[in-house]
């Protein structure tokens, strides 16, 4: 377990975010706030978070008269923790038999990867799972998804062609027929500027609901964590189309900044299921707000 939290402190910090710098000094002082006020927005955390962060600072650290760098770092992370907190919340299954989750994303953010190491998480916790490649247009796309599939000795309905909506009714179906707890649904890759495509999404989410009145039972969104503040634009309109129930985060064992978790807490707190953290099938772990806010700092 501790692999991955010093890949993501170690791809945190790489970035120079600097967030951590802040705190090297002797002194406590307005420069030592303007100091952390640049690094909480160069590490992508929005205004609405950095402002709010500082006001709760500043306010923790007259209440704990604190007087050394050191100790308002301390404050600031127990700050930081207390704002991710609301995120970090459990994905759930086994309430309905199959649980339908549709995955979404832009195209690059690791949303089939994502769904290997999560079919393996899965599978980890008993579930028998069922991945519907609901890209019917990209060979490579179903291809890509049938390999992790394979690895995960799992089944798979695709389709060549035709309607995406219909391969995802097709798998549900199926699922429920063969009795799996997880239908896992990866979406063809789109940016929510293409407004033609994000209506095929909200239609996936409608004959979803009519192969199965329940679900979907989950919506997920696969966001790369190093694309900063856009990554927040792709939650709220994501959001907006299909109502969000929970967020992937990927590549924090990259050159993320990382702050965009804050970004989001504050402007449009979905919850945080998993957090990317390498390319292999084991690099998906559950979100820890403290654990989080203790990397951001390191
Ligand atoms: P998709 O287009 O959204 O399905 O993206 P892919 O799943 O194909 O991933 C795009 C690239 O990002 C691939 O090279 C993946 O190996 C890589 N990738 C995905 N998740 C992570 C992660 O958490 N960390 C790292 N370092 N790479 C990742």
């Amino acid at each position: 377990r501790q692999g991955w939290l010093d890949r993501l402190k170690s791809g945190l910090r790489r970035t120079g975010s600097g967030i951590a710098t802040v705190f090297t000094g002797t002194r406590i002082d307005e420069d030592l706030y303007e100091e952390l006020e640049a690094a909480l927005l160069m590490a992508d955390s929005g205004v609405s978070a950095t402002q709010h962060l500082l006001n709760d600072l500043r306010r923790r650290v007259k209440e704990a008269k604190a007087t050394e760098p050191a100790a308002v770092k301390a404050l600031l992370a127990e700050a930081i923790a207390d704002l991710l907190k609301p995120l970090q919340k459990p994905l759930v299954i086994g309430e309905h038999k199959p649980t339908v989750i549709m995955v979404a994303g832009v195209n690059g953010a690791g949303k089939t990867t994502s769904i290997g190491k999560l079919t393996r998480h899965l599978a980890d916790e008993g579930a028998s799972v069922l991945l519907a490649a609901a890209d019917t247009f990209r060979a490579a796309a179903r291809e890509q998804l049938a390999v992790w599939a394979d690895r995960n000795t799992v089944d798979i309905v695709t389709q060549e062609g035709g309607d995406p909506a219909a391969v995802c009714f097709d798998a549900v179906s199926a699922g429920r027929a063969r009795g799996k707890d997880v239908v896992l649904v990866d979406t063809a890759g789109r940016l929510p500027t293409q407004l033609h495509l994000m209506e095929e999404l909200r239609k996936i989410k409608r004959v979803v609901n009519k192969a199965d009145p329940t679900g979907p039972h989950e919506v997920l969104l696969v966001i790369d964590g190093n694309t900063g503040q856009n990554a927040l634009a792709q939650v709220k309109a994501f959001d907006e189309a299909l109502q969000l129930t929970g967020l992937v985060i990927t590549k924090l064992d990259g050159t993320a900044k990382g702050g965009v978790l804050c970004a989001i807490a504050r402007e449009r707190p979905v919850p945080v299921y998993f957090i990317g953290v390498g390319e292999k099938l084991e690099d998906l772990e559950t979100f820890d707000a403290r654990e989080y806010a203790q990397a951001l700092l390191s």
